[in-house]
């Protein structure tokens, strides 16, 4: 779960990671009051789930109260990768000497967390990676030991930084890693992290925090943006479906994860791509196979459909009589493949070939199939 900037940084603050002074607002006008408060610079910031702000022209200083009505209003509607705002944070501006970057994340090849410091802040860290991965210094935590002294020391050995501000960073490295650890993040990141004066303080906050440890955190509940959903992915779990959209053209449905996996990876192999991941489960019914069937043609970049059932407590002729149903209530405009085996098949088949509908025998020739009738696809 992605969380927004101002809801991470209310998180840094509850943990003792120093954030600037701001409100967030959706109306315009009530940048002028805020601005008030301050009496001073603001920096007025647009809250969607992408990074890139910055250079999207979604991040503007403001140093009357009416720049900071006119920056919220330019920013309030905006699209930045596709996302519209809704949303501006408008903060006290910092002055900065300095811009680190610090983060936090899951490295899922090494199965292990690792922390990150750089001198190149407020720069994308991808880039600095592939650029100057030189200027970038991490450690990697070993899962059942705590983080070491000697690992902040390197992190920040080679910053110019004095004394004392070494200090303060080493102590926010600690803090950041622990509130890592006690949110259940896969990522935490502060880019730029702004030495100001003396201080250090956190320009930026992204932080995403690890769906399957939901359920140990009820309190993060309100954090949640249904407005990122895909709307497909809401609908189908809401009905109870095991579905994830991809984007292709070609509806894939199937009983059991791994069978459905197999037929997206046969399907792709033969050129075509899959709209989606739908597993009906096993034993469904025959109103499961209608509305998964639905959902699927509910997809408008759905041209074509494969319905791989491979019949053990999945009844064939269930899933045939859920196939007809949904054809008897509206005529289907395109491509269908079945191939249906296992318990109750002669049944199955009986019930489609009255809806004139031949299932083929294999995997391979109903993937080739689907693909040869839809054409190939790049997406997916
Ligand atoms: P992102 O582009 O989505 O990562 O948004 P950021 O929050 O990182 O903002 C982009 C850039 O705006 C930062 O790298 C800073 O250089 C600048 N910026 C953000 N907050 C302030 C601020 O309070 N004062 C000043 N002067 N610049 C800021
Ligand atoms: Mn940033």
């Amino acid at each position: 779960m992605n969380i927004y900037e101002y809801q991470a940084k209310e998180l840094f603050r509850k943990h003792g990671i120093p954030v600037p002074e701001g409100s967030v607002i959706e109306s315009p006008p009530d940048a002028k009051s805020i601005y008030e408060r301050f009496g001073r610079k603001v920096v007025v910031k647009a809250q969607v789930h992408a990074g890139g702000r910055g250079k999207a022209g979604g991040v503007k200083l403001a140093s009357t109260p009416d720049e900071a009505v006119t920056a919220a209003k330019a920013i309030i509607g905006m699209k930045i990768k596709d996302l519209t705002v809704k949303k501006v944070l408008v903060e006290e501006a910092l002055a900065i000497d300095k811009e680190f970057y610090l983060g936090v994340v899951l490295d899922r090849e090494r199965a292990q967390n690792v922390i990150m410091v750089s001198s190149q802040g407020g720069m994308d860290i991808e880039e600095v990676a592939e650029k100057t991965p030189e200027a970038i210094c991490k450690a990697t935590l070993h899962p059942l030991l705590e983080l070491q002294e000697y690992q902040v020391k390197n992190l920040i050995y080679s910053l110019k930084l004095s004394d004392a501000e070494r200090c303060q960073l080493a102590a926010l490295i600690r803090k950041l890693y622990r509130f890592y650890c006690d949110i259940d993040a896969t990522l935490v990141e502060i880019n730029p992290l702004v030495l100001s004066g003396a201080s250090f303080i956190a320009a930026d906050g992204k932080v995403t925090i690890d769906d399957n440890a939901l359920f140990r955190h009820k309190d993060f509940e309100g954090l949640f943006d249904v407005a990122d959903d895909d709307p497909l992915e809401r609908e189908a779990h809401q009905k109870g479906l095991a579905y994830v959209h991809l984007g292709g053209n070609i509806g894939i449905i199937g009983n059991g994860a791994g069978l459905v996996m197999g037929t997206l990876d046969t399907v792709k192999q033969e050129g075509g791509a899959p709209a989606n991941f739908l597993d009906i489960g096993g034993g469904a019914s025959a109103s499961v196979m209608k509305s998964s069937l639905e959902i699927v043609l509910s997809d408008p970049q759905v041209k074509g459909i494969f319905i791989n059932i491979f019949g053990g407590i999945t009844r064939c002729d269930e899933v045939a009589k859920g196939i007809v149903g949904v054809m008897k209530e509206s005529a289907l405009k395109m491509p269908l493949v079945i191939k249906l085996c296992g318990t109750r098949e002669e049944e199955g088949r009986a019930i489609l070939k009255e809806a004139q509908l031949e299932p083929v025998t294999e995997v391979r020739e109903g993937a080739r199939k689907i693909v040869a009738l839809v054409g190939a696809g790049s997406r997916g």
